[in-house]
């Protein structure tokens, strides 16, 4: 597993382990059944995915379920996903996800962050995985510490939002301006913040 810690402590992944992702989450996306996605429209239908590809329930929980669920661990912050793996579900914080401005863009990106944990990271154990607000694709400027899995997690989840491919054909070879920027994010049902990183990593990849 790669990765490492830069000046301001924000753990950044290896290119390699990127790479890796990336072409995970295109071999997933290419092995989706037609019926459920046609590998072009957008955006992507993370519920279906979820539910019919992994077979995992998605429900709407209050913060306080959520911190009960997690038992003796305690979280600090706002917890906005879990993935219970015993039990097959994936648990979004329902005041997030009901957000009027942001809502819809963050219920997406925490699906596909769970998603990432369930492929990526299943120890056998039931365990549960978490993240927290603090460490979110959707606030400029914040410094977390983000543990190696969370970052996997969050560049598995944009690379299944907003995969390479697509990107890459609405933004060709062009400059992406504000007013591209605002379309692509509509498109694709992406945080602001999300969708420049990703256009910034699809330019990378190349
Ligand atoms: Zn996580």
């Amino acid at each position: 597993m790669g990765g490492r810690s830069n000046k301001s402590n924000v753990v950044q992944l290896d290119p390699e382990e990127i790479d890796r992702i990336e072409t995970e989450v295109g071999e997933i996306m290419a092995a989706v059944p037609a019926r459920i996605w046609d590998g072009r429209s957008l955006p992507v239908p993370i519920d279906l995915i979820a539910s019919e590809v992994y077979g995992l329930k998605i429900r709407e929980v209050s913060q306080d379920q959520m911190k009960e669920a997690t038992g003796e661990v305690s979280i600090e912050g706002t917890i906005s996903g879990l993935l219970l793996t015993s039990i097959g579900e994936i648990w979004v914080y329902d005041w997030e996800a009901m957000h009027e401005v942001w809502g819809a863009t963050r219920r997406r990106f925490t699906i596909g962050h769970e998603l990432g944990h369930f492929v990526m990271h299943q120890t056998g154990k039931p365990a549960i995985y978490c993240r927290v607000s603090e460490a979110d694709e959707g606030q400029e400027g914040v410094h977390t510490t983000y543990p190696i899995p969370e970052a996997e997690a969050n560049s598995f989840s944009a690379a299944l939002l907003m995969p390479a491919d697509l990107v890459r054909a609405e933004i060709g070879s062009g400059k992406v301006d504000e007013n591209r920027l605002l379309s692509l994010r509509e498109l694709f049902e992406a945080s602001d913040k999300a969708m420049r990183r990703r256009v910034r990593a699809v330019q990378a990849i190349g």
